[in-house]
């Protein structure tokens, strides 16, 4: 069933940044065990694996078969975009994480570096708004503060004019993002990582300008995503998801022939090599945009002492009937326990 494995591995779902994790709103789990036992789990009963089933990922130790979750009312949704030239990230990067903590609750912030159109010679800034309000004068007091503090003018391409506050809606939304994936029959290889609340604002725009400034093919991509405030909260109930920060950085390496798969795959590579080689810059990954057999060294996938997976599998699966993570069950407990 697509969607389960979202939910298990915490689910970055629409206005993350403020709504919380998807997995925040799941309140109960049917499960098949390894052991063949057919259990329904939650705060109560079976505790240690309704932990799990909240943020273990691919290391949950049974099979899920249905979930019980809250759900939101859906709100009308407007957008404001601005287009930048990639020489301005910087800036840009900068006044987006200095206005994340402080902007409206209703207001998803993404910044995306792409080549649009591609047949653009350098990659172009995409900064995203989306307000999910009750009301047009709701969107407009929500996206009015960001229009009126640009940091520099926008891109004046007649292709891509400015929007602001337009309305907008979750189908044309995701027939965006699926325009923007990588088409069939084309390959792909993605990594992230959480770069840590210590750095300023300018030393994580200097962290990322690298990967967002030389993206490999005109179809890959690179992604901020603020999570400030949900990442400065107390987690809501009882979670294993435990790791995150206010800046989510993920690339998708998108290409068209195997004689490129060297290339894009070293870029990947050199991006988060280079990340990790400067201390204090990396908090952690996010288990989806993770390949486990690809980069395994910055797979800290939970925050410290907050839960190991490893134990809910020695309990419920000691025979390791399920299959986890595929990099192997010793190195998951090597990567939680640092
Ligand atoms: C371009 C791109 C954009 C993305 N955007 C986002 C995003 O916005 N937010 C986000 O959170 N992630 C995002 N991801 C990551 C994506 O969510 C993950 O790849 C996720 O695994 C997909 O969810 P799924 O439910 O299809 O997972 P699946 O691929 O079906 O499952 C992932 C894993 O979960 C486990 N699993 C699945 N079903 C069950 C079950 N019934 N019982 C037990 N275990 C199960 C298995 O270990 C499985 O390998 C993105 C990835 C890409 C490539």
């Amino acid at each position: 069933m697509s969607g389960w494995g979202f939910l298990l591995q915490g689910g970055m779902g629409w206005n993350c940044k403020n709504w919380g994790w998807a997995c925040e709103y799941v309140v109960g789990v049917d499960v098949v065990t390894a052991g063949l036992e057919v259990l329904h789990i939650n705060e109560t009963k079976n505790r240690d694996l309704f932990h799990a089933a909240r943020g273990a990922g691919p290391a949950f130790p049974a099979v899920v078969t249905r979930f019980y979750m809250k759900t939101l009312s859906l709100l009308p949704m407007w957008q404001s975009l601005y287009f930048f030239d990639i020489t301005k990230f910087k800036e840009v990067l900068e006044w987006l994480i200095k206005l994340s903590p402080t902007a409206s609750p209703t207001l998803e912030i993404v910044l995306v570096s792409s080549f649009v159109p591609q047949s653009s010679p350098t990659p172009t800034l995409t900064a995203v708004f989306t307000s999910f309000a009750p009301s047009h004068t709701a969107a407009l007091s929500a996206l009015t503060p960001i229009h009126t503090s640009l940091p520099c003018p926008p891109s004046a391409s007649p292709n891509h004019p400015s929007r602001f506050c337009e309305p907008t809606s979750l189908p044309e939304e995701y027939a965006a993002q699926l325009a923007g994936n990588a088409a069939p029959g084309f390959r792909t290889r993605s990594d992230n990582a959480y770069l840590s609340n210590d750095l300023s604002p300018a030393q994580v725009a200097a962290a990322l300008d690298p990967a967002f400034s030389s993206l490999p093919t005109k179809q890959s991509t690179a992604l901020w995503f603020s999570m400030n405030p949900t990442s400065r909260r107390a987690r809501k109930g009882d979670m294993m998801l435990s790791m995150q920060s206010d800046h989510y950085f993920s690339v998708y390496a998108v290409w068209e022939e195997e004689k490129d798969d060297g290339v894009c795959d070293s870029w990947v590579r050199d991006v988060f090599a280079r990340l990790e080689e400067q201390e204090g810059t990396l908090a952690g990954s996010y288990l989806g945009d993770a390949d486990f057999q690809f980069r395994k060294a910055g797979g800290k996938f939970w925050g410290e002492g907050k839960g190991d997976p490893g134990d809910v599998k020695a309990k419920w699966d000691g025979e390791g009937r399920i299959c986890g993570l595929l990099e192997g069950h010793e190195a998951l407990g090597e990567g939680v326990r640092g």
